[in-house]
């Protein structure tokens, strides 16, 4: 549903608006993921493409690489919330601190 205040003050095109939960990575042009303090990382071996992490992340910052079939963060968007390893239940994300490898 699109929501009336942001059709009246012209915020989104229509056909911009997000029809799932989230724009797609890569939608906003600042970067705003700075002030993480951990940041999930995705052991590609786990991962059973099951999509929950790109469904849930509320920041839209899972992608699929779609030459590699695999999904990955934008870490200049990711606020480190750990939805997306919550959701993952085959545990192939896990939340690091930031500053470590
Ligand atoms: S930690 Fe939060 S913002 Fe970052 S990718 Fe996971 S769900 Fe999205
Ligand atoms: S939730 Fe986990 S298993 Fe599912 S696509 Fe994301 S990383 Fe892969």
């Amino acid at each position: 549903m699109i929501r009336p205040y942001l059709r009246e003050k012209g915020a989104f095109a229509i056909g911009e608006y997000p029809e799932g939960t989230a724009f797609t990575a890569g939608y906003l042009t600042s970067r705003n993921g700075g002030w993480r303090s951990e940041r999930p990382v995705i052991d590609i071996s786990k991962c059973v493409m099951c999509s929950q992490c790109y469904l849930h992340c509320p920041d839209g910052t899972i992608f699929e690489l779609e030459t590699e079939k695999r999904y990955a963060i934008d870490y200049d968007f990711c606020k480190g919330c750990g939805i997306c390893a919550k959701m993952c239940k085959p545990g192939a994300i896990t939340m690091i601190p930031e500053g470590t490898a």
